[in-house]
């Protein structure tokens, strides 16, 4: 039998996750990997050029959290290179009133913390505000439901923080869909948090993929989070071709046709794993009106200055802290690695920070300049790092807007009727996290599979 032509266009998270899934089917295919760069693995970038152990995207996954990545290192055998945090770097903190503060890890805490006095203000009159059908920004719904100060001090900074993004923009459905559906399912956010609570108290504690793993930790691996990306290369049965930047795509009654600047490659079923904004331009000719929608959906960029120093200069431990908007500060949030990895460290003093800035298309003097000049008022620290990195990542997250995911859904649908056998993949459909990339992955070949 003709094993069938695969073509996955992209080799990031999404695009190395469909060719594993494709590869675990038990059809006769070939896959084929068309990347751009030289390298392999999209945002996850590991760098240890500097003598430090430096991450330029994504750094952390929480256990409970990644649920379809806790699997797929399972299948790719790689629970013994898993390195996780102890309990005290879940510590978080938040820049308000000109210090850091804290946010609560206990009732006492709770009642004492100026980041929490809106919630507690909106604790006694939340049930009795009305639901609402339909999506909404998170900020319409946080107000609505709780208060401003509950929008400005707590989910203004985590907005900031996963999604690069603006609170009175992003879709709640799509950002935060558990407290919409708790709203729905129990009339109030807190009585959702409560039954979710006891719930979370009746399961078991730990990874049912990893032995001893608690739930609750962060994790990364021995070598840093590109191994995951590198393990799938080196596990998946395919072809990569790298250095081939795909301009175009065409179909006809025998398939597909995928054109490089220097090639065109045929294929039977064609994966697009390409962000948001580079998989417009590939339908741009043959599906004007995918392309369109595609090209609707705005991202974000962030600007990343990895610094390390020989001796340990953090004030507090913990897992970092972030910067509400209304202070106005450049610096969004800073990632005390050192102490969240401390196996990641060379020796016991060694200190590690990410800071992450908006990417204001500022050159890199000026964002190291801003990053040190954060940190010193943050957190008083004035030495000088022993090794600085620094990243742009323009247009790095997709904005999911006010019914982003229903948009996404008939955009998808759409796709299937003017092009069959082409599939999408990525950051930009159903979640931004790289476990949502990879479960969106698994289940764009269950998609395929019924094609067939
Ligand atoms: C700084 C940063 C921090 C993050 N932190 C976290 C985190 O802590 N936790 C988390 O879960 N998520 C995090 N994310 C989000 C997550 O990393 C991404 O959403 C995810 O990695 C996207 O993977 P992808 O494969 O869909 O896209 P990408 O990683 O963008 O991969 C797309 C690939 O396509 C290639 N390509 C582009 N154009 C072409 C072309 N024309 N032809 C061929 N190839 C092309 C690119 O070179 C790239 O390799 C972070 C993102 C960033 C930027």
């Amino acid at each position: 039998m003709k094993k069938k032509q695969i073509i996955i266009i992209g080799g990031g998270i999404s695009g190395l996750s469909t060719a594993w899934y494709l590869s675990r089917t038990t059809q006769p295919i070939e896959i084929l990997l068309l990347e751009k760069s030289s390298r392999f693995g999209g945002w996850l970038h590991t760098d240890h050029t500097k003598g430090f152990h430096f991450e330029k995207g994504p750094r952390t996954f929480k256990v409970d959290k990644s649920p379809s990545t806790m699997q797929l290192i399972q299948e790719l055998g790689l629970e013994n290179e898993l390195i996780w945090s102890q309990s005290k770097p879940h510590h978080r903190y938040l820049w308000h009133e000109k210090e850091l503060h804290r946010f609560p890890t206990n009732p006492i805490s709770f009642f004492m913390s100026p980041l929490t006095k809106g919630f507690l203000k909106a604790a006694f009159t939340e049930w009795r505000r009305p639901g609402k059908e339909g999506d909404e920004t998170v900020y319409e719904f946080v107000l609505r439901r709780f208060n401003y100060d509950v929008a400005r001090l707590f989910f203004d900074p985590l907005v900031v923080g996963i999604f690069g993004g603006d609170i009175r923009k992003i879709s709640v459905r799509a950002c935060f869909p558990m407290l919409k559906s708790w709203e729905e399912q129990y009339g109030c956010v807190t009585k959702g948090f409560w039954h979710h609570w006891k719930k979370k108290k009746e399961i078991s504690s730990c990874s049912e993929h990893v032995p001893g793993l608690p739930l609750s930790a962060i994790f990364s691996f021995k070598q840093g989070i590109e191994q995951l990306t590198q393990r799938l290369l080196a596990q998946t049965p395919l072809t990569c071709h790298s250095g081939q930047e795909i301009q175009g795509i065409s179909r006809d009654e025998e398939g597909f046709e995928v054109h490089s600047q220097t090639r065109t490659y045929r294929a039977d079923a064609v994966f697009c794993a390409l962000p948001v904004r580079e998989a417009a331009e590939l339908f741009q000719q043959c599906v004007p009106e995918i392309a369109r929608e595609l090209h609707r959906v705005p991202s974000e960029g962030i600007t990343v200055v990895n610094v390390g120093y020989d001796h340990s200069v953090l004030p507090v431990q913990g897992f970092g802290y972030l910067t509400p908007t209304y202070s106005h500060e450049d610096v969004l949030g800073v990632v005390f690695d050192s102490s969240v990895f401390p196996q990641l460290n060379r020796h016991a003093q060694e200190t590690r920070l990410t800071i992450k800035l908006e990417d204001k298309g500022k050159s890199e003097a000026w964002s190291i300049d801003a990053a040190l000049k954060g940190i010193r008022k943050h957190l008083n620290i004035s030495q000088n790092p022993t090794a600085i990195s620094f990243k742009r990542n323009i247009r790095a997250i997709p904005q999911y807007g006010v019914g982003h995911l229903d948009k996404m859904a008939a955009l998808k649908e759409d796709l299937s009727k003017k092009m069959p056998g082409c599939f999408l993949v990525g950051n930009y459909l159903t979640g931004v996290s790289v476990d949502q990339c990879i479960a969106r992955a698994k289940q764009a070949v269950s998609e395929w599979l019924l094609t067939i």
